[in-house]
């Protein structure tokens, strides 16, 4: 058990609950050290503090890039108090030990955030922060370290219950966390130099995040879950508003982010577009005159599952869509922005969230993906890759109509967000069945094509809407039934990568059913 604790190093950027903090601790007998601004804020609130600079004898100099670099700061925070030779030092070099420090480091994430210049962010690299909390972290044994105000009351709580020191446990916490915030904000740094210069290779990164949000529980509520954003500021989930609704959880999340990407794909120049998403997959994407009519075409996509949906939307939420939306259970909608009537109509549905973001997801954008696999973690470039009209390749016989082409492009994007195998029919603008998921591509064409039947049925339709539609396969044929399959539900037209080694063989499949095929040379597997 360790002597009850009798000096603080406190240092913090945020001054946050600096005054109620450094006032307990002064009341409980622990002398203050502190830094510059720290130090003031504290002595103009009439709170007995010793200056660092004191103790070291040295100034802060080169605007506070070394203010607490001394081995008798580090000395005080690194010595082991139970080791004679450690403890000799100390005398001879009259360094007094630290039992307490609290930090909060330079704003690195927030600056970079708010889109400062490049030297206003270098200067916003905290070096003495981390090199103290590191230090004080090391030496848990002896050392508590506070670097989040959110643990100020418990660290207060946890010396009175322990008679004025804490326990090994909850200093070993402490560093813990200390650790995973040193280790997050040098991950933030290297993540920003890599985007000033452009590079983003998956082969030499960190990982930055910090704790956005804890969830109450995962995918399922038996697994733990929490929300870190990476303080890239892009539009999307991580930095959408939220303007009402329950919290979100893990799967609204996922979800959300999985509907807003897709969306973001249309450009709102061309028209209002609309997707509507469960379990991360499309059951619904469309373009419309207005963006009520997107939405009911999404919609008539699958009616059945787009109930509990998530609604992404590329632009602005208005009126008459919010009030067709309310007509079934929603759990999100997100959109580059929301009228105020449009709000109104969502205020009776206090369940129903609703998610405004400064703008739509680049999806051509480069940057990194990361997935995680047992002992490890798995990291690519996202998948901006884009095909436009001039990148396609007309292999059958029939060339494509302008009509059945852009009809081609749109269910091509849309199939690059559905998980393989993916299958996608688009009438008129709109998918009208989407297969997703499964181990056969003839399976993915079968689904879709049977959705879009049982939806003509619903809908009193004579034929379903896969006829005269334009198919897209997120990956090559391997054979011609999977395409022949697309053909008997009535597709006019096809868009695929290419490259199976039986090309020739799936060519003239289509030739024979008079399809009109292009070719992308680019595949978009989605795992
Ligand atoms: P203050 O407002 O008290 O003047 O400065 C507090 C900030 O200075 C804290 O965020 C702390 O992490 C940082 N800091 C403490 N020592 C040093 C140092 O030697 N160099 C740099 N660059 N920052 C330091």
């Amino acid at each position: 058990d360790l002597a009850p604790m009798r000096r603080a190093l406190i240092s913090v950027s945020d001054k946050t609950g600096l005054i109620d903090l450094a006032a307990a601790l002064v009341e409980r007998g622990v002398e203050i050290l502190s830094t510059g601004g720290s130090a003031k804020a504290l002595r103009d609130a009439g709170i007995d503090v010793r200056d660092v600079s004191d103790v070291t004898g040295f100034p802060e100099m080169m605007d506070g890039r070394v203010k607490t670099l001394h081995p008798k700061v580090h000395g005080g925070l690194l010595a082991l108090r139970d080791n004679d030779d450690h403890v000799a030092a100390m005398e001879a070099h009259d360094i007094g030990a630290i039992d307490l420090l609290v930090v909060n480091l330079y704003p690195f994430e927030e600056t970079v955030a708010k889109g400062a210049d490049y030297d206003t962010c270098i200067e916003n690299i905290d070096i003495g922060g981390p090199a103290m909390i590191r230090a004080a972290a090391k030496n848990h044994a002896f050392v508590n370290v506070i670097v989040d105000i959110a643990d100020y009351t418990a660290l207060l709580h946890e010396l009175d219950q322990n008679g004025g020191q804490t326990s090994f446990q909850f200093r070993r916490r402490l560093a813990q966390i200390a650790y995973a915030r040193t280790g997050a904000y040098d991950a933030a740094v290297s993540t920003w130099m890599a985007d000033a210069m452009e590079e983003q290779n998956p082969r030499r990164r960190a990982f930055a995040g910090h704790l956005a949000q804890p969830l109450r529980y995962g995918e399922n509520p038996h697994q733990r879950a929490a929300f870190y954003v990476d303080g890239s500021n892009r539009p999307g989930v991580a930095t959408a508003e939220q303007l009402q609704g329950k919290e979100l959880s893990y799967n609204n999340i996922n979800d959300t982010d999985a509907a807003f990407e897709l969306v973001s794909e249309f450009d709102p120049a061309d028209g209002p577009a609309c997707a509507i998403i469960k379990h991360a997959n499309p059951c619904g994407v469309a373009r419309g005159a207005s963006l009520q009519d997107a939405y009911q075409k999404a919609f008539d996509c699958d009616r059945t599952s787009a109930f509990g949906g998530i609604v992404a939307l590329n632009q602005r939420l208005d009126k008459a869509t919010a009030e067709q939306i309310v007509e079934i259970f929603t759990e999100v909608v997100i959109a580059p922005g929301a009228d105020d009537d449009a709000i109104a109509v969502f205020a009776a549905k206090k369940n129903l969230r609703l998610l405004t973001t400064t703008g739509l997801a680049n999806t051509r954008e480069t940057g990194l993906a990361y997935r995680q696999v047992s002992g490890g973690m798995l990291v690519q470039d996202r998948d901006s890759g884009f095909i436009g009209m001039d990148d396609l390749k007309v292999v059958t016989k029939k060339a494509p109509t302008d009509a059945q082409m852009r009809d081609l492009l749109f269910a091509w994007k849309v199939a690059k967000h559905v998980k393989s195998n993916a299958i996608v029919y688009v009438n008129g603008g709109a998918t009208v069945g989407v297969g997703a998921g499964q181990m056969s591509r003839v399976d993915s064409a079968l689904i879709a094509a049977k959705k879009a039947e049982r939806m003509a049925e619903a809908m009193g339709l004579d034929a379903p809407l896969t006829q005269g539609s334009a198919v897209a396969s997120d990956a090559f044929f391997p054979f011609a039934d999977g395409l022949m399959e697309a053909a008997g539900a009535g597709a006019s037209c096809v868009i695929q990568p290419g490259g199976s080694m039986r090309d020739d063989e799936v060519i003239a499949a289509a030739d024979e059913a008079g399809l009109a095929m292009v070719f992308t040379g680019m595949r978009h597997f989605r795992h």
